[in-house]
């Protein structure tokens, strides 16, 4: 298997644990790509519910009631506030019937449903200004510490069998003699009957330097954080983005302020992703256009950023799919987009295209996520 984030690790788990012998090549540390510069949600996503992606949302809240009971030391529930105001252009009503949906789809009993505030309630929990403010629906999701899940995913997966290497940067793979060759960048080459490319952003890259071809189109989009020095609200907000379709995120996060995203076409190198002074600027204009008390470049404890590989062209980036697609085809499984959400429905999806490729039928134990 090529690629240590989080889809890698999932996999990778989910093949020893139906007793394949498996050999994982990360180029890096595991999960320093993608799989740490995220959101930090493990949510159904209202605005894919929004986009109509109502499968990708039940999957997604399936997988979300799975984590938070299986693995409760992580995967925490976080309340989240959707203000509303004045003239918006997603009225009280729809935003009300979509969370309903959202409730209806993460199941009976999962986590609390959503209910109305009043303004007043809404500013006791967070320093909105007043002007325009209407009230605001109260929901829940839940919130990871992204890198530490990677982790503790590889850690599930090296006790249950997986010999998992990280510093090993595969330079291509090759068909001879009905196996697969992996070519290492330090002059070795290995042969395996399977190869599973879980290269995230960097498929095309593998792809290309390997000679094989796909049917898929990636979409590289690298989305932007920055974390404020302070801590605004032990509840997250979801805010619409002003002039834009778009919504964003303030969140609490590590006694600090996370607020993201952006959605900007990424040129250039893969190995070195960081927020342009735009997408920092841009952030912050949002934040300063709900917030009582401004933020300022100086506040800024960190930013990061990460690139998303999604499903189909550029033109319309907010309306990209989540959901992941998966090819196999004599010994080699490609796996490309996802969401980190997802990551076990995604490995037992690719469980069974392994299974189907090899003539096996072999079932998983369930996973037991190491402490
Ligand atoms: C800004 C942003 C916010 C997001 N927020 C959320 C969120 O809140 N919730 C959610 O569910 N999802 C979120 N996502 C999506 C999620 O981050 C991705 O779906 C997920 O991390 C992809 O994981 P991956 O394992 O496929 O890719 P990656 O984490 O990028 O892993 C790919 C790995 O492959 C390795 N690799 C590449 N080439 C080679 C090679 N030749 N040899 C060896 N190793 C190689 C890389 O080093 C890398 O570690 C977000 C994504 C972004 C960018």
């Amino acid at each position: 298997m090529i690629g240590g984030g989080i889809n890698g690790a999932g996999i990778g788990w989910e093949l020893v644990r139906r007793g394949y012998r498996v050999t994982l090549f990360e180029k890096r540390e595991f999960g320093w790509a993608t799989s740490s510069k995220t959101t930090k949600m493990i949510h159904g996503g209202l605005r894919y519910l929004e986009q109509g992606h109502i499968g990708l949302v039940r999957e997604s809240l399936e997988e979300r009631a799975f984590l938070v009971q299986h693995l409760p030391s992580l995967v925490r529930p976080l309340r989240i506030v959707f203000p509303i105001f004045g003239g918006s252009t997603r009225s009280r009503w729809m935003i009300g019937a979509g969370l309903a949906l959202y409730d209806r789809l993460g199941g009976r009993g999962a986590l609390p449903s959503h209910r109305w505030m009043g303004a007043d309630e809404v500013t006791k929990i967070a320093p909105l200004r007043r002007d325009a403010l209407r009230g605001g629906y109260e929901f829940w999701d839940a919130q990871v510490d992204d890198r530490e899940l990677v982790r503790t995913v590889i850690r599930s997966a090296v006790r249950d069998g997986l010999d998992a290497r990280e510093h090993s940067p595969v330079e291509r793979l090759r068909r001879n003699d009905a196996a697969w060759h992996v070519e290492m960048r330090d002059g070795t080459e290995l042969k395996y009957d399977a190869v599973i490319a879980v290269a995230g952003p960097w498929m095309g890259q593998l792809l290309a330097a390997s000679s094989i071809s796909s049917g898929c189109a990636l979409a590289l989009v690298r989305g932007s954080h920055v974390v404020l020095d302070r801590l605004v609200s032990d509840t997250g907000l979801l805010l619409p983005s002003p002039g834009e379709r778009r919504i964003f995120f303030v969140l609490p996060w590590k006694g600090a302020t996370m607020i993201g995203t952006t959605e900007v076409v990424h040129e250039g190198s893969l190995d070195d992703v960081a927020p342009s002074s735009l997408e920092i600027e841009y952030l912050l204009e949002r934040f300063n256009a709900f917030f009582a008390t401004r933020a300022t470049g100086s506040e800024i404890r960190s930013s990061f950023a990460g690139v998303r590989p999604l499903i189909g062209s550029r033109a319309d980036l907010g309306a990209l799919s989540r959901e992941y697609h998966v090819e196999s085809d004599a010994g080699l499984v490609k796996v490309f987009g996802g969401k980190m959400t997802t990551f076990l429905s995604l490995a037992r999806h690719v469980g069974d295209r392994v299974d189907a490729m090899l003539g096996m039928h072999l079932r998983a134990r369930p996973p037991q996520f190491a402490a």
